[in-house]
């Protein structure tokens, strides 16, 4: 029931973290055993809230307009590219997206720029763990223009000692290659590191690959309910992995 998602950290095993019931779940990493934190950033660190209202809301509105087609007709064109291209590098392309859509995307998404929202707790976080001396590494599948514009609205760009981008290696975090990859460039001990991501596709590369722990986050998107995740070890948000040891 509590998944594979932490080695190293046997003493929490059987306990029940998925009830909601403990006010902490601190006990699901063993700081002790960390030195390297790794975080996604959209539905880990910043609310997804701010894509669900962007792919689902104001791109196919843009669509409509720009074909001269009923909502619903645009939403219907572009559900096949959505479920077609997700895991692929393509799916988190702006550039690719507004080639398909014939909408300019990285414009469309500053012009949204005012809903993009920290998830509650994550500034605590980052702070705590950069005071703790780790280092603290934001590794996002998300294309340029859009962490780059998230970065500038949240101001939380000074918080990482490194933004390392997917795009920049050539393959999402869900490609078994994509952590030799990042590796080979910027070393980090895997067993020492903490990866935490909203995506089990890409949390099971990061557990395959050998993270000493890799937790997921239930409560990605303030917009939707919190989700049930039996496969991981997880928290609704990362300030419950505090206090830091
Ligand atoms: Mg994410």
């Amino acid at each position: 029931m509590l998944g594979q998602g932490l080695k190293g950290g046997a003493e929490s095993e059987g306990r029940d973290y998925h009830s909601g019931m403990k006010p902490f779940a601190a006990e699901l990493v063993d700081w002790t055993r960390t030195d390297h934190v790794l975080l996604d950033m959209d539905g880990t660190v910043l609310d997804l809230a701010f894509d669900t209202h962007f792919w689902r809301d104001v791109v196919p509105l843009h669509y409509a307009q720009a074909q001269g087609i009923a909502l619903e007709e645009a939403r219907l064109r572009l559900e096949p590219y959505f479920t077609g291209l997700q895991g692929r590098l393509e799916w988190y392309c702006l550039d690719h997206w507004s080639r398909l859509t014939g909408l300019n995307l990285a414009q469309l998404k500053a012009a949204a720029r005012e809903r993009i929202a920290v998830l509650p707790g994550s500034e605590a976080f980052l702070d705590a763990v950069r005071a703790s001396g780790r280092s603290l590494w934001l590794v996002t599948n998300a294309h340029r223009d859009s962490w780059q514009l998230k970065m500038a609205q949240t101001g939380l760009a000074g918080h990482f000692d490194r933004i390392l981008c997917a795009h920049d290696f050539g393959m999402p975090k869900e490609d078994p290659r994509f952590w030799p990859a990042l590796r080979a460039q910027h070393g980090f001990e895997p067993q020492r590191a903490l990866f935490a991501d909203d995506s089990l596709p890409v949390l099971r590369a990061a557990r395959d690959y050998g993270f000493g722990a890799v937790v997921a986050i239930r409560h990605p998107d303030s917009s939707q309910p919190k989700r049930v995740i039996e496969e991981f070890s997880a928290v609704d948000r990362l300030e419950q992995l505090l206090p830091i040891a």
